[in-house]
């Protein structure tokens, strides 16, 4: 019945009643026994079938091809400009670019051609960047700017980051063993794609695990800045929010526009609010997120397989609730744990240094690093630059009253003095700061050592 289905969609483009009638006569099966039912959506039926197809063929089918003129037998006119390399989004510089780094000149050559004389005039009238970038090189099943697919691209314009992310890996302090498989895995294919061939093709798939607040993200944000990769962050939330019952469309509309701007880096955050076991949860699974899910592994499957540079990195707090056939697609795990003694020191001192001119004030500290960083054992990097905070914002606060005091109308600053913040204030704070994953340290060096693979 799909089959079916599909076969009539593709050819009711043109003459639909005379395929029709042929298709009832050829294939003997009564076509007007059936009619498609209300709750059947064809592009959730041809979007299986692409990934199907992508999966055995890792390539999308064709399923429409340009008729010839009546009468001449030539391809009809108006042929697509071609896109020489020098124009293509990752050339060199000094030519003007769209915010995801497509060619100017070569974008308004495409909008005149007459193909795209209606999604021009769209496009005139909304801020749908992304769905110019499509145009470039169009994809199957995602042509037609309906109000569907126009709401998908604006949530995936909205979650993610066209510009480089901006976290070196000099930001992000300790860490060194996380670091260093971060860039085994993903950072040097892209930088030596010869070494990365046969056995050592490149892992597709990566899971960062561990306490929440202890750098993640950083690693993700470091890899799509150092690699300088187009970097997609999506959060659970927008996967799964009211786009629940689409979210297998936003899945693949995201895996598509990576390989597009391939190398890319897909940040899969939360992870295991998409990706819990599956079955799991009070009144069994939801069909949408059962097949957003199927969606997910179909593509990770499909990225395995092919030599695209799109890599996957999956955060998660919960590892032990993740669904196994995701992790088996996770082919590298690492544990990103709280921070060792020596690291929450350096990130005291970073933080808090003994001098520190903010918006032309002056505040200074005289803190003993190193009793604070073994006061602050079990704190996860987020926890410790809170307390910072808070440790900073005592001293301004005092000075409140003599700012609340000065003569209104007078816009300059009365020359008021910060009192320095001492070791002493800092422990003041700790003692009412609780460290937020201490408690769940033992269950991810259990789930290590059961799942480790680094
Ligand atoms: P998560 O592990 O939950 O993804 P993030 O990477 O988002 O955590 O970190 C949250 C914040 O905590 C960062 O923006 C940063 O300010 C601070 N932080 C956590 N770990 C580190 C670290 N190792 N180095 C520097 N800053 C850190």
């Amino acid at each position: 019945m799909v089959d079916l289905v599909c076969v009539t969609f593709c050819v009711c483009v043109s003459s639909y009643v005379a395929a029709a009638v042929a298709l009832d006569q050829e294939t003997n099966v009564g076509v007007r026994r059936f009619e498609v039912c209300d709750n059947i959506d064809l592009e959730m039926v041809l979007m299986e079938y692409e990934s199907y197809h992508y999966v055995k063929f890792q390539k999308y089918p064709k399923l429409t091809r340009r008729a010839a003129e009546p009468g001449t037998g030539a391809a009809r006119s108006h042929p697509l400009p071609k896109i020489s390399p020098s124009q293509s989004p990752r050339s060199g510089n000094g030519v003007k670019r769209t915010a995801a780094g497509v060619n100017v000149n070569t974008m308004s050559t495409i909008m005149k051609h007459p193909k795209y004389a209606k999604i021009s005039s769209y496009l005139l009238t909304s801020n749908v960047c992304l769905l110019q970038e499509r145009l470039l090189k169009p994809l199957s099943g995602f042509s037609g700017v309906n109000g569907e697919m126009r709401d998908l691209a604006a949530i995936i314009s909205r979650d993610i980051y066209l510009h480089s992310p901006n976290v070196r890996w000099e930001d992000i302090i300790g860490l060194e063993d996380a670091k260093r498989l971060v860039k085994e895995a993903v950072v040097y294919p892209i930088k030596y794609p010869q070494l990365f061939t046969g056995i050592l093709s490149p892992w597709k798939g990566l899971l960062l695990y561990g306490p929440p607040g202890t750098g993640k993200t950083l690693l993700a944000k470091a890899v799509a800045t150092e690699c300088k990769t187009t970097f997609f962050n999506i959060s659970a939330s927008s996967i799964v929010s009211k786009w629940r019952g689409d979210s297998e469309k936003l899945v693949r509309v995201l895996f598509e526009l990576a390989r597009y701007h391939a190398p890319s880096t897909i940040f899969l955050d939360e992870l295991e609010s998409v990706m819990s076991q599956r079955g799991a949860g009070m009144g069994g699974e939801h069909e949408g997120s059962r097949r957003m899910k199927t969606e997910l592994l179909v593509q990770m499957d499909g990225l395995a397989r092919s030599e695209d540079l799109v890599f996957v990195l999956a955060a998660s707090n919960l590892p032990w609730e993740l669904d196994h056939a995701m992790l088996r697609r996770l082919e590298k795990r690492i544990l990103v744990s709280l921070p060792s003694s020596s690291a929450r020191q350096a990130m005291i001192s970073e933080w808090l240094p003994p001098l520190n001119s903010t918006g032309g004030v002056e505040l200074r500290t005289e803190l003993d690093y190193k009793t604070l960083a073994k006061e602050m054992e079990g704190y996860s990097g987020s926890d410790i630059r809170l307390v910072c905070k808070e440790a900073a914002m005592r001293p301004v606060r005092k000075i409140f009253d003599a700012l609340e005091s000065h003569q209104d109308g007078d816009t300059d600053m009365p020359a008021v003095q910060l009192e320095t913040v001492t070791t002493a204030d800092f422990l003041e704070v700790i003692a009412h700061t609780k460290p937020s994953a201490r408690s769940l340290m033992d269950r991810y060096m259990a789930w290590k050592r059961e799942y480790e693979s680094v």
